[in-house]
Parts: structure tokens; C-alpha cells; sequence
């Protein structure tokens, strides 16, 4: 058997108050046409990145609704992994060969998957590509399987699509983030578009009082009287981790008492984070207001990204990057790269910040550091944006429209 994700309850009601009723409503709206489905959620880890953490949400709100889902994730280790981050930084445009002994590994991993599985599903939500071969090693039968990319692949590398293509074909329908990241010749037939979301009651996001944000910040070495800026990101090259060193130090220079705090998490299924946070080892080490996590909990998020003087995520691609819209929700100011799922979150000038460059966030950063009273009316705008479009009752709401629409032919 797949390894099942044991999930913390959670109730739709909660919400009611902080998203919008007509949102409640059409939530249950859905949820009662398929009260008696069994659907299937798959991915590779239950720890680190986006993924990991909208499945730790939305599962137990589609089972406190009575739709009959469980999470599963599969059974792998670095071998497959150090193949698939190959396919993820294919598909976000990166020149990749793929040889022989590494389609083998994938291929091998994906049937050995599709033995394990069990059980009669309806609906198999299969996320991004370290899964996305196990139906093709299944027979036909009658659930249906939905790939959801989580991945900005507007850009993909042909040879990994191409290679990819024959597994997709298995799939009755695919869902993106952005329209725009669906790639030419794409040979899913239903795709359907929805935007991430973050849940505004987790651990990570709740309320917590500034006291104890504070006291959380300084027990991890921090002063709370001099300004900090972080980056909360897998240690990623596509999260530009050195980049925000980089633009930093030139924020320093005119900001000599700044601090950066970068937050990363190792996710299991993504073997280059480590060497990634050897390179930040060596680059910072000689600076002491340079701090580096890894792995902290979700309440010292939760106190990083609402009581930093500013959150960065500089990433180069992005597919959504819930780290914008999590410190968009606790009122703080964001600098993201003009990127992706970015872009959809940070309205230039209005909700956020948008850089192309690391000079450019460098300025940013000084800019907004010497007049911290012009972000007060940025900060409450993107806290409105959020609570309208990026909660996740609305990520609910779309997919459950989406099992629906799959179901009703
Ligand atoms: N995250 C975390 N600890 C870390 C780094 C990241 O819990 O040290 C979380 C972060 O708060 C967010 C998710 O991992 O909820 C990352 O999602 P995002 O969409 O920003 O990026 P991805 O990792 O999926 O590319």
C-alpha cells in the first residue's frame, strides 16, 4: 500500500466570517452532488513546499464535508528524486538530459507505485511529476485521473515533455495554476485552471500577538530593534536564495544594522536543497546578521513572516509561492519576484512589490526600510486580496466544481 497522511481535523464552518458566505455556501453547494465519492490525493512527500502543505489543509476540509478522500504519497527515495528534480527544473525551463538510466529509475519507481496502490477510487488527484506515470502502469478501469501541475511549465524543456507525453495521455484531465502555464502541445484535453491557497487557520497563519512573535524572533538570536527582512523558500535555485543575499548587501551598505533571516525547508523529495544550503553556508558564514533555518516550526513562520519588517520571495520562476500570500495575510509587505503565480498575488505598487533584478531589490528593500509608513495602506489592501481570492474554501470550492464537471458525462 501507498503510505497514507495521517491529517489533523478540521471544520468549513471555521471559516464562516473570513471568506465570504456566497463562498461557504457554493462549497457545500458541490460537496453535496458528490458526498459519496472516494477521491485520491498523490504526491511524493508529506513534508516541505507548496504541495505538502495545501494537502495538510484542504484534505480534512473535503472530509469533514463527507466526500471520501485520503492522501496518500508514494514510495521513493533520492533515486527517483534526483531524477524528477531534473523533470521539475525541465519543466520550469532548464536545459535537461535525460539519459537512459534515469528514465529507467522513474519508470521503475512509477510501476513499482502502481502495484501499491489500492483500493476503487473515483477520482485520483495525481500531483506534479514524480507520480505521474503510475496510471500508465494500471489497467483501464473506471476512475478518473486528474494530473495537477503545480509547476510554471510555460517554458518546459521539449525533451522532458516529450518524454513525459506518453504517461500524460493516461489522464482525463489536468489542472494548472495559471492559464498561461500550460505549454503548446499540451495532450490533456480538460484543463481547468485554479490558484493555489493558503489556510488562514493553520498554525502557520493564525493571529499571534506581537509579544510573542517577538519573543519567538529574538529566541532565535534575532534583535527585534534593528530591521529584518526574510525569505521563507525550499533551498531552491528557482527561489534565488543568493540572490537575496546579494541584494541584502547592497540594502546594508545603507542599512548597516540589517538582519536577514532565510528560512528553508529540506523537502524529502528534493535532494538539491542540500547542496543549495552548503553554497549559503559559505557565502554568509563571515556575517554575523545573516541567519539561516532550516526546518523551524510553523508558529516561528507564522512569527517571521508577520513581524519581519518586510518578507522577500525573489524567486526567478514561480508556479504560485504561498509564502507570498502567507505574509500578505499577517499584514506584511512583500517583495517578489515578476514572476508566475507571483504576479497574481503582488499587484505592483498596490498590494506588494514586483523586482526583475537583484539590484532593483536591493533599492526596494532600502526604499521601504526608510519610510516604513508607506506600506500601511499596501499591507491592509493585500490582506483584502488575499481573504478574497487566495483563502483555501475557495481552493475547495474549484475543485470540487472541477470533480463535478469530470464526473457528469
Ligand atoms: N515552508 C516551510 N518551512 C520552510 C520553507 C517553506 O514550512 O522552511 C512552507 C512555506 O511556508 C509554504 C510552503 O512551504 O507554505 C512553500 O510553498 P511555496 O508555494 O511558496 O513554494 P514551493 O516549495 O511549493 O515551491
Amino acid at each position: 500500500m501507498l503510505e497514507q497522511v495521517p491529517v489533523k481535523p478540521r471544520s468549513i464552518k471555521d471559516y464562516k466570517g473570513i471568506v465570504d458566505d456566497e463562498l461557504i455556501d457554493e462549497v457545500y453547494f458541490y460537496a453535496k452532488k458528490i458526498t459519496d465519492l472516494r477521491i485520491l490525493h498523490i504526491n511524493a512527500t508529506k513534508f516541505g513546499g507548496g504541495v505538502a502543505e495545501i494537502l495538510n489543509n484542504y484534505i480534512p476540509l473535503l472530509q469533514d464535508l463527507w466526500v471520501g478522500t485520503v492522501w496518500q504519497t508514494i514510495i521513493a527515495d533520492d533515486r527517483l528524486f534526483e531524477v524528477t528534480k531534473a523533470f521539475h527544473n525541465g519543466l520550469q525551463g532548464k536545459k535537461s538530459l535525460i539519459g537512459h538510466d534515469q528514465k529507467r529509475t522513474y519508470e521503475r519507481f512509477n510501476a513499482y507505485n502502481a502495484q501499491l496502490l489500492e483500493g476503487d477510487w473515483d477520482i485520483v488527484v495525481v500531483h506534479d511529476p514524480q507520480p505521474l506515470a503510475i496510471p500508465y502502469y494500471l489497467e483501464n478501469n473506471q476512475t478518473k485521473w486528474l494530473w495537477r501541475c503545480h509547476i510554471d511549465a510555460s517554458d518546459a524543456d521539449t525533451a522532458v515533455w516529450d518524454y513525459l507525453n506518453p504517461f500524460l495521455k493516461e489522464f482525463d484531465g489536468a489542472i494548472f495554476s495559471l492559464e498561461s502555464f500550460i505549454p503548446d502541445n499540451f495532450p490533456i484535453k480538460k484543463r481547468f485552471i485554479v490558484h493555489p491557497a493558503i489556510d488562514p487557520l493553520s498554525e502557520k497563519n493564525k493571529k499571534i500577538e506581537p509579544n510573542l512573535a517577538a519573543s519567538i524572533i529574538k529566541s532565535h538570536g534575532l534583535d527585534k530593534n534593528n530591521p529584518i527582512i526574510t525569505q521563507v523558500s525550499r533551498f531552491d535555485p528557482w527561489k534565488d536564495p543568493l540572490g537575496v543575499i546579494e541584494a541584502y548587501r547592497i540594502a546594508k551598505k545603507r542599512i548597516p544594522k540589517l538582519q536577514l533571516a532565510l528560512i528553508g525547508s529540506m523537502a524529502t523529495d528534493d535532494p538539491e536543497s542540500w547542496k543549495i544550503y552548503q553554497q549559503i553556508i559559505n557565502i554568509s558564514k563571515h556575517d554575523k546578521n545573516i541567519f539561516v533555518f532550516t526546518n523551524l516550526g510553523d508558529l516561528d513562520i507564522n512569527a517571521f513572516q508577520g513581524y519581519s519588517d518586510l518578507v522577500l520571495q525573489k524567486s526567478i520562476k514561480e508556479g504560485f509561492g504561498l509564502t507570498v500570500s502567507e505574509a500578505m495575510w499577517k499584514e506584511n509587505l512583500v517583495i517578489g519576484g515578476d514572476t508566475g503565480g507571483i504576479r497574481l498575488q503582488i499587484i505592483d505598487g498596490e498590494t506588494g512589490f514586483l523586482v526583475n533584478s537583484i539590484e532593483e531589490c536591493g533599492e526596494k528593500i532600502i526604499e521601504i526600510l526608510s519610510s516604513p509608513k508607506s506600506k500601511e495602506k499596501i499591507v491592509v489592501k493585500a490582506k483584502e486580496h488575499v481573504r478574497k481570492d487566495f483563502l483555501i474554501p475557495r481552493l475547495l470550492r474549484d475543485e470540487l466544481k472541477i470533480y463535478t464537471e469530470l464526473l457528469e458525462k
